[in-house]
């Protein structure tokens, strides 16, 4: 059967949302940022990219580029809550409905076509009750009979556009296509297909498979397929999406800290953070990784693994905390980051002693007092000195409040310690 997938991607979202609540907002330049002070733009509205002002940037560039611009600290519980609205809006034209960003969601609406006549059809109800919940949010759809292709067709037409390819449209559409409009395709890979001579989607479709497989080994495949318009991945609705690897999450710190005693704390918190997300998930790991940014944007990325499985705040701290005295603070640090892989579910395991027993009951009150009045409620003393950071959200945050950090599979090792540096111009997100 011919596949039909929609891919629905809401415009300048964050930035919408926020002239949505706020009508002083509308018509307006306006920017998303972070609270922190070396926070980058995460949205810009239209009105703002006139002016050239685009996600990434620090606020005193979108300043200097657009001198009215109203910049907004952004509210993560609005986005995430607009979201599930928008879904439930999605879910009322099929039950394939796979979340892929905050702002994005693909919908196989193979099944639905003949209930609502036409997949253009499904798209102008979907606008309209957009319209209809949120006023001013608008969005770009994409009509395809991939989710690749979908995605294109989204991105062809912003903002409120309505893109349909059929597959007879597809080689000469893709023929002169940039490689790096495939969704997949970001500057780096773009860079080493450059290398090769590669710069459209046509010349990727003839570029040698033996080249391709030599270079990027079996993605190589995918990628020439990809040049073809081909993509036969399905759409994965919630809680049928593949166990995550790995759950981790980074603080970028508003101002370089060398004391220990505050790094320390830093750690507890974002393994209380992991640990949360880690038992909301039903994962438990062995694995735990420690992230430490330098004030030079050298990063030191140090991982140990135990012999038991972790899913208590406590025990992810201590390993982190472990790791953290086993190496020599060089510079003061502007960014922490804890994560937790090798990772598996449903341990349901009764601990055999009384000690351990008691901490088991002690995190399951803990973690259901603050499911119910919000994190952090209850908490270790240290952590009433917590960082506060009124968190941009992640590009790739979910519902169920899973993310996906890293889709490579690891290997188990031992103890290995990964030295990467970063350009500063990347500046990594709070998640
Ligand atoms: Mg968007």
């Amino acid at each position: 059967m011919k596949r039909t997938i929609m891919h629905i991607d809401m415009n300048a979202f964050f930035a919408s949302v926020e002239q949505q609540v706020n009508p002083a907002l509308r018509g307006k330049p306006v920017a998303v940022i972070g609270s922190n002070e070396r926070t980058v733009v995460t949205t810009a509205s239209y009105e703002a990219r006139a002016y050239g002002v685009k996600t990434g940037m620090t606020k005193y560039e979108a300043q200097r580029l657009c001198p009215p611009i109203i910049l907004v600290a952004g509210d993560t519980s609005r986005y995430t809550d607009t979201c599930r609205r928008l879904v439930g809006i999605y879910q009322q034209y099929t039950p394939v409905v796979e979340v892929y960003s905050i702002d994005e969601a693909f919908l196989d609406i193979t099944g639905s076509i003949l209930l609502f006549e036409s997949a253009v059809a499904i798209a102008h109800c979907i606008k309209e009750d957009i319209r209809r919940h949120f006023g001013r949010l608008t969005c770009s759809v994409g009509i395809a009979p991939n989710k690749l292709l979908a995605k294109l067709g989204s991105d062809m037409k912003k903002p409120d556009g309505l893109v349909i390819i059929q597959q007879e449209d597809v080689e000469r559409l893709m023929e002169p296509l940039p490689v790096n409009a495939l969704c997949g395709i970001g500057s780096r890979m773009e860079k080493h297909l450059i290398d090769m001579g590669i710069t459209t989607c046509g010349e990727l479709k003839r570029a040698s498979i033996h080249a391709l497989r030599g270079r990027f080994g079996i993605i190589g495949e995918r990628f020439k397929l990809m040049a073809q318009g081909i993509d036969t991945s399905p759409v994965i609705p919630a809680g049928q999406e593949p166990d995550a690897k790995s759950v981790g999450h980074s603080m970028t710190l508003d101002k370089d800290v060398s004391d220990t005693e505050t790094l320390e704390r830093h750690i507890l918190q974002l393994s209380e953070m992991v640990g949360r997300r880690l038992r909301r998930g039903g994962y438990a790991g062995r694995t735990v990784t420690l992230t430490l940014r330098y004030h030079d944007f050298h990063t030191v990325t140090k991982r140990n693994t135990v012999g038991l499985y972790m899913s208590h705040s406590i025990d992810i701290f201590l390993v982190a905390r472990e790791i953290f005295y086993a190496g020599r603070l060089r510079q003061p640090v502007r960014l922490v980051g804890v994560s937790v892989s090798n990772l598996t579910k449903h341990l349901a395991q009764i601990p055999l002693f009384r000690s351990d027993r008691d901490k088991q009951a002690a995190t399951r009150a803990m973690d259901e007092i603050n499911n119910r009045y919000g994190d952090f409620c209850i908490t270790w003393g240290t952590l009433t000195e917590r960082y506060h950071h009124k968190g941009v959200i992640s590009p790739s945050w979910r519902p169920d409040g899973i993310k996906y950090v890293n889709l490579s599979v690891q290997k188990p090792k031992r103890k290995i310690d990964t030295v990467t540096r970063k350009d500063g111009s990347n500046a990594s997100r709070n998640t």
